[in-house]
């Protein structure tokens, strides 16, 4: 009888062990491009529509004082997936061009790097924007993940010529001087330029392909499932064209909903959703240049480009059904905190590296304070002599340069945000109270009682700058045409001739690079 007892025991505990062997919880990132802080229904957007992120939010914790590392994508997106600001792996000035030679240095060690480690299989599908570089040496498939599906940088940056169905204006500028938008599988572009009326139903095929078949297969998962909407020019496919209220960008953030939409079904019907953390963020606040066709950041100051509030405070949420409890944050986060959150859930170890980032696990499980009680804003075009435009320290927020931005609209109505604002250096900084003052409206910097407060966040600047070792820029602007994403190297007249097309089917994900 007790030698039976001992064998249950046995297999009872073996079953616990492999059980917990299996429990390491699958990751996935959702990046949306310029989503700005008022540009969800959940962040108060009266006429957008998106009942998946909606739904996302009433299980999750919405955060309300989130930040990308940067106001523009390149070296926001390096942020995210080191851990680190941009300046550290030299993403800076500005962001990535297609015939840019540069790209995310090797050495550096991204998020999908880490879990690797830990046995995990790791696959990004969408937008990179971190370099291309000659026989593709910068794209995903470098910096640690098993698989990469999209285009590897901004759709305006390939002619958009079809914007996008007959008769429809084109808004925006697009870059007629580049090849087409190439969707890459892996290294290899399968198709030249790419439709993208029919884009995001192929990165969500594959999407959720490689869910299903890694919950089959037992393996923990890390998908990073960057957007190419909502930027710029916006568009939609058939499904979502003028469905919205909100006219074009209205329905290419309902398209992208859908998206996110299709994750969560996927993850659910194949039985991981319990054992998955998800976080949706922006990589930056809103492109206002198109005025009504563009983001909204809400009530907050300026927009896509600038240090201000509304440059770099965006939407987050944070969903892990059974562990995060749903609510609302006001505690202080940014996107370099993934890094370090994702370690410390997954058991893995950090780097070697300088990390910016923290463990945002207290605010996530413990509904308890935060660590991070600082934040240091770099300008798009980000320079050593320059350093860090403004400090946050808790509620206050010191501007010692400010300047305006032409993704904040050269129209708006608030002077500071436009082009024309040239950078101006303040002494002493503008301050103002964030907690009570979220649109940057009432400087504080003459008052007496906020004398002892400036001092403070002067001497965090100090210490600060005197720890950044400003990393070797890779945005060269030293243009090579030779590098530019085209499917028929050499070919004539370029860039025109680089047109491949390969029929649109799923299993896209069955070659290893
Ligand atoms: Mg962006």
């Amino acid at each position: 009888m007790s030698y039976l007892f001992c064998l249950l025991l046995l297999l009872f505990s073996s079953l616990f062990v492999h059980s917990n062997a299996q429990s390491k919880p699958n990751i996935v990132i959702l990046f949306a491009d310029d989503l700005g802080y008022g540009d969800l229904e959940v962040y108060g957007h009266p006429t957008s529509s998106t009942p998946n992120i909606n739904q996302l939010a009433e299980n999750g914790l919405r955060f309300t004082q989130f930040y990308s590392a940067s106001p523009v994508c390149s070296p926001s997106r390096a942020a995210l997936l080191t851990g680190r600001y941009q300046t550290r792996s030299g993403i800076w000035p500005g962001v990535f061009v297609p015939d840019d030679a540069g790209g995310l240095p090797l050495n550096e060690t991204t998020f999908a790097e880490v879990l690797k480690q830990e046995g995990y299989k790791t696959a990004m599908v969408g937008k990179w924007h971190l370099g291309v570089g000659k026989d593709s040496k910068y794209l995903p498939t470098k910096q640690g993940f098993d698989h990469y599906f999209g285009i590897p940088y901004s759709h305006d940056m390939c002619p958009c010529l079809k914007c996008f169905y007959p008769g429809d204006k084109c808004f925006n500028d697009c870059d007629l001087i580049y090849t087409g938008c190439p969707l890459y599988n892996n290294t290899t572009i399968i198709d030249q330029p790419v439709d993208l009326l029919k884009l995001i139903e192929r990165y969500v095929s594959k999407a959720t392909d490689w869910i299903q078949s890694n919950a089959k297969s037992g393996d923990p998962f890390l998908l990073y499932f960057a957007f190419q909407h909502t930027h710029h020019p916006q568009f939609a496919g058939e499904k979502f064209r003028n469905s919205t209220l909100r006219g074009t960008f209205g329905d290419s953030l309902a398209e992208l909903d859908w998206a996110v939409g299709e994750v969560m079904n996927q993850l659910r019907k194949s039985g991981v959703l319990e054992n998955t953390f998800i976080f949706l963020t922006s990589d930056n606040g809103p492109s206002l240049r198109n005025q009504n066709r563009g983001g909204n950041a809400g009530l907050l100051k300026c927009g896509k480009g600038t240090t201000y509030e509304g440059g770099q405070r965006v939407p987050a949420i944070a969903y892990w059904t059974g562990k995060i409890t749903p609510g609302r944050t006001t505690e202080l986060a940014s996107t370099l905190d993934l890094l370090p959150t994702i370690s410390k859930i997954t058991g893995a170890s950090l780097p070697k590296a300088v990390i910016d980032g923290v463990d945002m696990s207290p605010i996530l499980f413990g509904g308890v304070k935060g660590l991070r009680e600082n934040f240091y804003y770099y300008f798009t075009e980000a320079q050593p002599k320059y350093g860090v435009y403004a400090v946050r320290n808790r509620q206050f927020k010191a501007h010692y340069y400010t300047e305006g931005q032409i993704n904040s609209d050269p129209q708006n109505h608030d002077p500071d945000c436009r082009p024309s604002a040239k950078r101006t250096f303040h002494n002493p900084p503008l301050l103002f109270d964030l907690l009570q003052d979220p649109s940057e409206q009432y400087n504080l910097n003459n008052l007496t009682q906020y004398q002892a407060v400036i001092t403070q966040l002067n001497g965090l600047k100090k210490a600060f700058e005197a720890g950044m070792v400003w990393g070797i820029s890779q945005i060269t602007k030293d243009h090579d045409h030779s590098v530019e994403p085209c499917c028929k190297p050499g070919c004539t007249p370029f860039p025109n001739c680089c047109q491949c097309h390969e029929k649109y089917h799923s299993h896209y994900f069955e070659s290893k690079p």
